[in-house]
């Protein structure tokens, strides 16, 4: 029985009837019934039609997750079920097509399950529940990934500031079976890395990379490469293999570093010429700039710049200023490979900040090959803030 309703402001259903999965506190010009947080409510617009159904959560500015748009459709333990293996089953054929055994298995929203995250590593799942209606729910999640997968152990990384906005404590911690080794390996196209899940960002690797560091491998034999934010050194690891000359990785945290510098020696690559940097990319840019050193190749892929709509201004400043320095550090003819995986930031407004960057730098910029998320990471139509990845290859002249 659903007891409460939502009713929207006249004038703010289209993005509801457009299948957005997110209601903000500003579009509701009513609540009905005394609905607690995560519980189910029904979404009717100004004429108490039903529109959809969804999770509601006071303490959050997205006041309502929406799951269905079928007023027949309950929101229970089944539903969860029956999308964490539409989940698995898309990813299905992607997985037994490569020669990996790391990736994303459910990408929130973009899988019909606002604020619930789950990674596969090797044998080992790691899971955020980043909404109250995932947080509801999670009884029900955990059994379905163990009867799905049949994970060795199921760890969570919901240590984030994204729980903090829905109302609820960031967590960590093993939640299932047996505890995760400090460093799991796992083999992503033929190359082999540790990944820290415990302490690692986000849930230990940049799973959403993966396609985009085997297409740059294409452009890196033989040269020099600033890999900048740098992490565990996944472009380099693909980088060395692929014949670069010589890898410069920059990167503030010190301990990501030392885990790329294993990562390299694991995979064949201790022996090499290459430059474990820890610095801030902002600054070292900048003497590289005044030293006059020239790069092959670039690779800028920074953290979010824009954590929400908000800081689109503060981020697209950020943005501008590294690509302006790459830009200018690169040789005639050079290649940069730069990425914004800011939400908030959407593709052709990245593009813009490139053109200016471009236009500040004298140099002539042409896009050679777009980049996104791997197939893993879906984007979901009705969610743009789902294409949360986006980068491009450029040769600069
Ligand atoms: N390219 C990596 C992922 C990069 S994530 C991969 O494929 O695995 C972003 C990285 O930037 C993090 O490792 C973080 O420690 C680092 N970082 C954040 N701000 C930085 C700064 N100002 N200078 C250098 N590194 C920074």
């Amino acid at each position: 029985m659903i007891t409460s309703q939502v009713i929207l402001k006249k004038g703010r259903e289209k993005s509801v009837e457009n299948r957005h999965p997110w209601i903000f506190s500003g579009a509701i010009s009513r609540v009905e019934g005394d609905p607690a947080d995560g519980d189910v409510v029904d979404v009717w617009n100004h004429r108490a039609r039903f529109a959809a159904r969804g999770i509601y959560n006071e303490k959050s500015q997205i006041r309502v997750r929406l799951f269905t748009w079928n007023p027949n459709d309950m929101i229970d333990d089944e539903l969860w079920r029956r999308r964490l293996r539409r989940a698995v089953a898309g990813r299905q054929a992607l997985i037994e097509a490569q020669d990996i055994d790391a990736f994303r298995l459910v990408h929130a929203e973009a899988d019909g399950v606002p604020g619930l995250i789950v990674d596969q590593y090797g044998t080992w799942l790691v899971v955020q529940f980043l909404s109250m209606a995932a947080e509801r729910y999670r009884t029900a999640i955990l059994d379905t990934l163990v009867d799905l997968v049949g994970p060795q152990g199921i760890y969570e990384r919901s240590d984030v500031e994204a729980r903090e906005q829905e109302g609820l404590v960031p967590i960590a911690g093993p939640v299932w079976g047996e505890v995760p080794p400090d460093l799991i390996e796992i083999i992503e196209n033929s190359h082999t890395f540790l990944v820290d899940v415990k302490l690692g960002h986000k849930t230990g690797f940049y799973l959403d990379q993966r396609e985009n560091r085997q297409k740059i491998t294409k452009y890196v034999a033989g040269k020099e490469v600033l890999n900048a934010f740098a992490y565990t050194g996944a472009f380099a690891v693909y980088a060395a293999h692929a014949g670069a000359r010589r890898i410069i990785n920059v990167d503030t945290s010190e301990v990501a570093l030392q885990l790329a510098e294993r990562n390299m020696r694991r995979n064949g690559f201790g022996e090499r010429e290459d430059v474990f940097a820890v610095a801030n990319v902002f600054e070292i840019l900048r003497a590289y700039q005044e030293a006059q050193w020239k790069f092959d190749v670039v690779v800028l892929d920074p953290p979010k710049f824009a954590q929400r709509k908000g800081h689109v201004d503060k981020a697209a400043r950020g943005y501008k200023d590294i690509n302006l320095l790459a830009m200018n550090l690169i040789k005639r003819g050079g290649i940069l490979i730069t990425f914004s995986c800011s939400g908030a930031v959407s593709r052709e407004l990245f593009q813009k900040i490139l053109f200016g960057a471009s236009v500040d730098a004298s140099r002539t910029v042409q896009i050679i090959e777009p980049l996104s998320q791997g197939a893993d990471h879906p984007i979901l139509l009705t969610y743009p803030e789902s294409e949360y990845l986006k980068g491009f290859v450029c040769r600069v002249w």
